[in-house]
């Protein structure tokens, strides 16, 4: 398989080209180090024969188990990496014996739903895959071509040509959540923190990702690749913006500080335990208030309000179990105390909101800056908050 990548300017390749070099690398690190810390029982890597020994060395060091599973083999299915004609091995491992065994006669016999076990991948992409790829088509959500907003980074494996990815497996949708919840567990086997921000910048970027007659074009605003696609069926998506963009956030890292303070400061506050619904005003995705709802033993339910539609159709699509509309928060003046409101400020000063209800995070400057935070009130607080509001904006 020839890849070939082009940088749109020379601007854009001096930035780009180090961090999709480094994201490739963090990849292939973390999917590796996943089977060595036993978060899966089993992985698969496509190793160039100049590679073969280092790959032999880390596999002893980590005490795992290899089987070569085929020479050479041109890559399909759920892993893609080497070129044509290069001189590899498809080899398997894991720490025990027996899964490596396994995955061998399963990689023989071509039976994807125990290989899905065995690699650890979502039982919702497994079936998926079952369905839709032997019939030569993909899941329903990569043929639609319409733009996919509120995509989670995690997700998006087209640039998987190139070797940057986040899950080992094909995601069902861009916007399954367990494949997101997959991709964490992995990541967190980076050394660092940067290594995970610079992976996830690289899929953050939009795409347009298409396949005809067995050729992969992928445009992002800065690259495009071209590659032979890996006997998968011809496709259009585009991922427009990322979760954290709908959010106004500058990156995912950002969204999810910003999000763990204003959970961790609900669940400290002295009336938690009283509230037995979530509203959310400027919702954005709605992922604050699931996570919020989230954290309550046995749930409670959530839903929001947000001015912008596109948001709200974000929402509906990410949280179908929440209630969205669009709308202002204004209209949700009531006296309810047993509800709890999270309340999303755009590009307003922390110090016009109230010190004791800001759970902000300290960005540097930019969109992160203090100038979005997000809170929660009690309802019954929540008249004299939205008129603040309104006030300030
Ligand atoms: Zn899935």
């Amino acid at each position: 398989m020839s890849v070939t990548t082009q940088y749109r300017t020379v601007e854009a390749e001096r930035e780009w080209r180090p961090r999709v070099e480094q994201a490739v690398a963090a990849w292939r690190g973390a999917e590796r180090e996943s089977v060595a810390r036993g978060i899966r029982r089993c992985g698969l890597d496509v190793v160039p024969i100049g590679e073969v020994e280092a790959f032999s060395a880390w596999a002893v060091a980590s005490d795992l188990v290899t089987q070569i599973l085929s020479v050479q083999a041109a890559p399909e299915g759920y892993s893609a990496r080497v070129r044509h004609g290069a001189s590899a091995l498809r080899i398997g491992y894991g720490r025990d014996a027996n899964d490596v065994r396994r995955l061998a006669a399963a990689y023989a016999g071509r039976d994807d739903d125990e290989l899905g076990r065995l690699f650890g991948f979502p039982r919702c992409c497994v079936e998926s895959f079952c369905n839709w790829w032997p019939c030569g088509r993909t899941a329903p959500d990569y043929g639609r071509g319409v733009v996919v907003d509120g995509f989670f980074p995690h997700t998006n494996i087209q640039l998987r040509h190139l070797g940057v990815r986040a899950v080992p497996h094909l995601p069902c949708s861009p916007l399954c959540r367990e494949s997101e919840r997959s991709a964490e567990d992995i990541l967190d086997c980076l050394e660092t923190r940067r290594d995970v921000d610079d992976l996830l910048a690289v899929l953050s970027l939009p795409v347009d990702y298409s396949v005809v007659g067995g050729v992969v074009r992928a445009e992002t605003p800065h690259f495009t690749v071209a590659s032979d696609a890996d006997g998968e069926p011809d496709c259009q998506i585009m991922l427009g913006r990322p979760e954290h963009a709908v959010n106004g956030f500058s990156s995912w890292r950002a969204m999810s500080e910003a999000h763990s303070a204003v959970v961790v400061a609900a669940h400290r506050d002295d009336h938690y335990n009283d509230f037995d619904s979530v509203l959310d005003l400027g919702c954005g995705s709605g992922r604050l208030s699931r996570l919020v709802a989230a954290y309550k033993p046995g749930g409670v339910q959530y839903g929001g309000v947000d001015s912008s539609p596109d948001a709200v159709d974000v929402a509906r699509a990410l949280n179908p179990g929440g209630g969205w509309s669009v709308g202002d928060a204004i209209d949700y003046r009531r006296d309810d105390n047993r509800q709890l409101a999270l309340v999303a400020v755009s590009r307003i000063p922390p110090y016009l909101v109230g010190p004791a209800v800001v759970y902000g995070y300290p960005g540097p400057g930019g969109v992160d800056g203090g100038t979005t935070v997000a809170r929660y009130v009690p309802v019954s607080q929540l008249a004299e908050e939205v008129a603040l509001e309104t006030t300030c904006a």
